[in-house]
């Protein structure tokens, strides 16, 4: 039985709070969304029938009243029934993940697409391909498919479902959401947006769950170049253009290195992943100089990694001071928007061991009101899938906001 949730915003709003807020109690579920009990119960029992909603036992909390070891029964998300897949396509890598409704990761697969990336017909041609041997396991599962988000870094126009400009690709204007329906066939609807955004998501997600407040959070993407997604009272805030959480290009230094962008001293010029690691190998103290560069950024991560664990002081150093110029444009980002958490994302994750402090200790240092504990700068909880389990998520976002039906 399907029940039509699209156009009942009292629904949606029931919904949308066990996403974000589930597993709860009946009450505690009625009293969040704020609908009396009777309301509530009501969609609760629809969204049952649906398959969108379950009961889960919970163990009874210490110190509550009631049988001893008698389970509590508590509402959550159905995690059987239905899907939702999270794409991502990188210069080096095209990974497709599903994801059941509570976020639970059912299959993930990743191929290596360095060839094809110069060409968007290719890379969607290998994207397609990874996207339907991940929607043939659903199938078989003989879950139900809500949809397909596709993460790519650079700038994108989420409403127009286009790429307009992506740097590391080498893209620009290209029918992204469109390419990838055609590919599809009609197999889900499709919508796009870029990694930052996506990643956002998934971290505030994440920290919901695990009980953590996220009403606003900025997650910084550490990959070849640095944007922004941003989250503010729970949603994305994407700008007038788009355009919003481009910082890379924000200007840290008078007269700095030259930028990609024509300008000078920009963000990334510093802390790009690129910047950071010809500087850590040009740091490096265990690196012969005949040894050539490395053919990809993934090679020379690698490599600096490797370096950084085996000691190499030149290296550790390039990291900290890396780490130093992250803190002081995290700092310059919060300074504008003041969230509660900055998110160090992509491949600072990995690069977080050497990272990290120094990036904390210039983040203090450059905050007009140092000293809070209340804004952090911490490191992504969930690493280089965050882009593409946020574009799941998006999926299931996009129906309990109301922008599409659930598919008949
Ligand atoms: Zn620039």
């Amino acid at each position: 039985v399907t029940v039509s949730i699209g156009t009942d915003k009292t629904v949606l709003a029931v919904l949308r709070h066990l996403v974000e807020h589930g597993p709860l109690s009946r009450p505690d579920l009625g009293s969040g969304a704020g609908f009396a009990r009777a309301t509530t119960s009501a969609i609760v029992n629809d969204l049952m029938r649906s398959g969108l909603v379950a009961e889960i036992a919970a163990p009874r909390p210490a110190g509550t009243r009631g049988a001893r070891g008698r389970p509590v029964t508590l509402l959550d998300l159905d995690d059987t029934r239905y899907a939702v897949t999270g794409l991502e396509i990188g210069a080096d890598r095209v990974l497709a993940a599903v994801y059941s409704l509570r976020g639970r990761e059912l299959l993930r697969i990743e191929r290596p697409a360095d060839v094809e990336a110069v060409n968007p017909r290719a890379l969607l041609r290998r994207a397609a391909t990874v996207l339907h041997e991940a929607l043939d396991v659903v199938s078989e599962d003989s879950r139900r498919l809500l949809g397909v988000g596709v993460s790519v870094a650079g700038l994108v126009d989420a409403s127009s479902g286009t790429i307009k400009y992506a740097p590391s690709l080498g893209w620009r204007d290209v029918a992204l959401q469109a390419g990838v329906t055609e590919a599809l066939g009609d197999r889900a609807p499709v919508l796009i947006d870029n990694n930052a955004n996506f990643a956002a998501l998934a971290e505030r997600r994440q920290r919901l769950r695990d009980g953590v407040d996220a009403g606003s959070l900025v997650y910084l993407t550490g990959t070849y170049g640095i944007s922004a997604g941003i989250v503010t009272a729970g949603r994305l805030w994407r700008g007038e253009r788009s355009l919003a959480g481009e910082v890379g290009h924000l200007i840290l230094e008078a007269d700095g290195r030259k930028c990609v962008c024509g300008r000078r001293g920009c963000f990334e010029t510093r802390a790009g992943l690129s910047a950071i690691v010809a500087d850590a190998l040009g740091g490096a103290a265990g690196r012969g100089r005949s040894r050539r560069d490395p053919a990809t950024l993934t090679a020379g991560l690698n490599e600096i990694v490797s370096l950084a664990q085996a000691g190499d002081a030149g290296v550790v150093e390039a990291l900290a001071e890396a780490g130093r110029w992250i803190g002081r444009g995290a700092a310059l980002v919060c300074s504008i928007l003041d969230p509660r958490v900055v998110v160090l994302g992509g491949d600072y994750a990995r690069l977080a061991p050497w990272l990290l402090a120094p990036a904390r200790e210039a983040f203090q240092d450059s905050l007009l009101m140092p000293e809070t504990e209340t804004q952090q700068l911490e490191v992504s909880v969930l690493g280089p899938w965050a882009p593409a389990e946020g574009a799941a998520l998006a999926v299931l976002l996009s129906i309990v906001d109301g922008d599409r039906e659930l598919p008949a």
